[in-house]
């Protein structure tokens, strides 16, 4: 007779860090962040754990702090980050391709952790999992405490899609793929199901990262494409990233500054499509004027973060094609993850740079 291994249900790998990880722990609006030492996590079967190379903000852990988006306390914030395997559970664990992860390989990580097996996972629509879980969105404790990119680990947990990272590519550019990269791309991706880009003419509304993002993925599928933004130091920005300005109306309108949506709906062609992407938070509702939606054939589709396969699309974009394109400078300041409150104040001032990275160990 053979030996049948039975594994308890629930188990978890120990795994001790020295010296013990820090994580920035948001305890609410109007208090600085709570630095805590992690000194060991226990690991599920297929978690990675990950040394943070480099995390950078966005916009909606500005406006988490600032109060303007609720979020569950105390948390550790941040979904855009690009590091390096540094254990994994007892299964081992893969990439969103199949491929087996080593320790020391560089990876960027989806901001969401899927079951895989509901409805909705298998509709496709994994980021809308029935138990959905994001990165620097969840309340530490339930998961562990490095749950969010601000931290010098991340405890990246089965069910997330993870991506190798090219060493080649500075991590200012490859933190960022992970929600404004990938956001873009699932943005122009629902564009194209609609209309052939190449050829097509496309208005974006916003030079955020997530816009500029779209109009240089717009630009290298053959659109011509013109960004709009009150800004113009960004729309100046915009240049460098394909905007150009429009001889006719857009088939395509991709609305990624949440504050445009009556224009994005009003400036696009008969038989075109707006995407909404940028209305991710709590802002007045916008008049629909539903008789000349009907009567112009316009198509409303609604974006929110991504697939696997968007952020596969996404690194492999930044990798290729879009090395023709600044993303480099996208992140115009680093400072060191401690500073954590300073860096968010600075990332809400008016001519704040796209991105600030946030480096661990400084
Ligand atoms: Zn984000
Ligand atoms: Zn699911």
């Amino acid at each position: 007779m053979g030996t049948l291994l039975i594994r308890p249900p629930g188990h978890r790998r120990d795994v001790a860090l020295r010296p013990a990880a820090t994580a920035m722990v948001w305890i609410g609006e109007g208090h600085p962040h709570e630095t805590i030492a992690v000194p060991g996590v226990a690991l599920g079967d297929h978690d990675v754990l990950v040394a943070v190379e480099l995390s950078t903000i966005c916009g909606s852990d500005v406006h988490t702090v600032q109060g303007r988006r609720s979020a569950p306390v105390p948390l550790v914030l941040g979904h855009e980050s690009v590091g390096r395997v540094i254990a994994t559970g007892d299964s081992g664990a893969t990439t969103v391709d199949g491929a087996p992860l080593r320790i020391g390989d560089r990876i960027v990580w989806s901001v969401t952790v899927s079951c895989g097996s509901c409805d909705r996972c298998a509709r496709g629509l994994t980021q809308k999992c029935r138990t959905l879980a994001k990165y620097g969105h969840d309340r530490v404790g339930v998961h562990g405490d490095l749950t969010g990119a601000f931290a010098s680990h991340v405890q990246v947990r089965g069910g997330t899609a993870i991506v190798r990272a090219p060493e080649s590519l500075p991590a200012s550019v490859l933190a960022p793929a992970s929600c404004a990269t990938a956001t873009a791309w699932a943005a122009v991706a629902r564009a194209a199901r609609d209309h052939d880009l190449d050829g097509a003419a496309v208005r974006i509304h916003g030079a955020g990262l997530v816009g500029l993002t779209a109009a240089a993925i717009a630009a290298e599928h053959g659109a011509a494409v013109e960004v709009s933004d009150p800004n113009p130091a960004r729309r100046a920005l915009a240049a460098r990233f394909g905007a150009t300005s429009l001889d006719r109306e857009p088939e395509v309108v991709i609305e990624a500054s949440g504050h445009a949506v009556g224009d994005a709906l009003a400036g696009v062609a008969t038989g075109g499509t707006v995407v909404l992407v940028g209305s991710v938070f709590p802002a007045d509702p916008v008049p629909l004027d539903a008789e000349s939606i009907v009567r112009r054939l316009v198509t409303v589709a609604g974006v929110h973060n991504y697939s696997g396969a968007d952020l596969v699309e996404a690194v492999g974009f930044l990798a290729g094609r879009g090395r023709a394109y600044p993303f480099p400078d996208a992140v115009g300041e680093m400072r060191p993850l401690t500073a954590v409150d300073e860096a968010l104040a600075a990332a809400s001032a008016p001519e704040a740079p796209l991105r600030i990275g946030l480096v661990p160990g400084r």
